[in-house]
């Protein structure tokens, strides 16, 4: 049994949770190697709704800890990253036969602020009936109330690539593209094989963290022996983009179809909007938005704005939840990260499913943590509460 390392930390993903571990490891002293089969984001990490927020909705299934969490990370994220992560106001409007009412919405938006710590950015409003025409041109048949909030907006794949460069300029190395072939774990460690520039590699490393994405189950199975899983549900979300730009912010609002929250965002000039759910079997390289995903969310933007239903979608693209297996729908399902390791005392293999774009640095520094009794002590040399992330 070899028991040198060439790395503590092996990495297969170069999506956000992938960086985000290489980032904490490294100010943590540890020497890492993060392997990616494409590009960076090249996952879901380029395709979610591109909000750093505490998820307003998630109140309703009780996920406190959820929000709160995220609502700490997003206070950070934009003191540390103010040219990637910028509030932004968000719009919820109330009308007749709207399912959640004016008090619900408001009590939400009070536990929202207490979660978030009664900050600036936890304020909201209710906007009076002079201010509604100024609203994007959303219809004011019916309309009962609008809330007015703030949450923040970044871009997915330049957040994910500012990650590992700062993760880089840590000492992680960063190998793409690479294909993850094989891993055989032992009791000191795990020699891993992957494929780079057309030829096959192996190195031997403490510990491995699997952070797949959708693939992560797909990672497992080429992992000796055989080691823990969860049964996960792929969960597709769609966004179209319209040519078209929402000047007032982000529209928060109720799918008349079947009561879902639907996001109508600005987002590079024109105005992106999703997401939907559906449940997806494959390979997770395909996804593709679906012709009646794409029906569903022109049909919610021209209910509340009629004058995007002669609109063209311009583009269109889909990410894959990672869900833990459950029955009934995915919307209100646990958006927690599940961390799950081997199960021995020193474990060899920690795999990450789920989570979110907005906690990625806690769930890092969750991963770490997970990972106190095999990897050794060393001299931490950042601290990523403290280290900014600037574009390139
Ligand atoms: C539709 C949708 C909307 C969302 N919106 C939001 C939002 O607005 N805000 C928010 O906070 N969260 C949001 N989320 C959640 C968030 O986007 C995800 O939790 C996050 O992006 C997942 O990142 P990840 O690193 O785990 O996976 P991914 O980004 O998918 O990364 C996995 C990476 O692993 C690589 N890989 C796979 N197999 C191998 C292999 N064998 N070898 C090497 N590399 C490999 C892949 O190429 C990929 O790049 C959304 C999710 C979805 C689906």
């Amino acid at each position: 049994m070899v028991a040198e390392y060439t790395y503590d930390l092996a990495i297969i993903g170069g999506g956000i949770h992938g960086v985000s571990v290489a980032q904490a490891a490294a100010a943590k002293g540890y020497s890492v190697l993060l392997l990616e089969q494409s590009a960076l984001a090249a996952g879901t990490s380029s395709r979610s709704s591109k909000l750093i927020h505490g998820g307003l909705r998630y109140l309703e299934s009780a996920q406190f800890n959820v929000v709160r969490e995220c609502l700490t990370e997003r206070a950070l994220l934009l003191k540390l990253a103010p040219e990637l992560v910028q509030l932004i106001p968000f719009y919820s409007p109330i009308y007749r036969n709207t399912q959640r009412r004016p008090w619900q919405i408001s009590i939400g938006l009070n536990i929202y602020r207490a979660l978030g710590g009664f900050q600036q950015s936890g304020e909201f409003s209710r906007l009076s009936h002079h201010q509604w025409h100024n609203l994007d041109g959303l219809t004011t048949d019916n309309l009962n109330a609008v809330f007015r909030f703030w949450d923040a907006q970044t871009d997915d794949a330049q957040l994910t690539q500012a990650v590992m460069r700062s993760a880089q300029s840590l000492g992680a190395e960063l190998v793409m593209p690479a294909q993850f072939i094989a891993a055989e774990l032992d009791k000191t460690g795990a020699t891993l094989s992957y494929q780079h520039n057309g030829r096959q590699h192996s190195c031997r490393v403490r510990t491995l963290i699997n952070a797949a994405g959708p693939w992560v189950n797909l990672v497992l199975q080429k992992i000796t022996p055989t080691t823990r899983q969860c049964h996960i549900d792929l969960v597709q979300g769609s966004h179209i983009l319209l040519p078209n730009k929402l000047n007032q912010g982000i529209f928060y609002v109720e799918a008349p179809q079947d009561q879902r929250a639907v996001f109508l965002m600005p987002w590079q000039g024109n105005t992106l909007i999703g997401t939907t759910e559906h449940h997806y079997q494959g390979d997770p390289a395909k996804v593709q938005p679906l012709p009646e995903e794409e029906s569903y969310l022109m049909e919610v933007a021209a209910h509340y704005f009629p004058h995007l239903a002669a609109l063209k979608v311009i583009d269109s693209f889909a990410g894959l939840r990672v869900l833990p297996t459950a029955n009934g729908s995915p919307f209100g399902r646990s958006r927690e990260t599940i961390l799950l390791t081997d199960r021995s005392k020193q474990p060899r293999v920690l795999t990450i499913y789920g989570g979110k774009l907005t906690a990625y640095r806690a769930a890092a520094e969750a991963v770490l943590l997970k990972l106190h009794t095999t990897l050794p002590e060393r001299k931490a040399i950042a601290d990523t509460r403290l280290l900014p992330l600037s574009p390139p």
